[in-house]
């Protein structure tokens, strides 16, 4: 996706604050972080939305808790708890069109949402 901001950070065109990478999921920080842990887990191929998913990508999806998980450990969150986000589409509040999941924590995250 040429145009696509996180597809240019995976390829290396942009600079990232990577903290996780495999073939298939990356994980990078938030450059306007809304919490001081602010960490964005995205797979490596383009998928606009959360939307796009489907039963065919469960190991997928899979993998991006996985790496949510291991990284709210690594980052000292995991005890205290954290928030996961995944913001669908324009109304939803999604500012990039490649999917990725939000891991914020680090701070009182008891605001409710909605
Ligand atoms: P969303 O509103 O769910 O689409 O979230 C997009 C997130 O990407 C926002 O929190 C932005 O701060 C973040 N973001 C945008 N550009 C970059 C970038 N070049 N590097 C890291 N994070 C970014
Ligand atoms: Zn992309």
């Amino acid at each position: 996706m040429e145009d696509c901001v996180f597809c240019k950070i995976i390829a290396g065109q942009i600079p990232g604050d990577f903290v996780y990478r495999s073939d298939t999921v990356v994980a990078f920080r938030d450059i306007h972080p809304a919490a001081p842990v602010h960490i964005l887990i995205v797979p490596t191929h383009h998928i606009a939305s959360f939307a796009d998913l489907t039963e065919a990508d469960s190991d997928l999806v899979g993998q991006m808790v996985a790496v949510a998980n291991r990284l709210a450990k690594q980052e000292g969150i995991a005890e205290k708890g954290y928030r996961v986000v995944i913001n669908v589409g324009t109304g939803g509040g999604q500012v990039v069109p490649h999917l990725h999941m939000h891991l914020l924590g680090g701070r009182d995250m008891k605001v409710r949402m909605g």
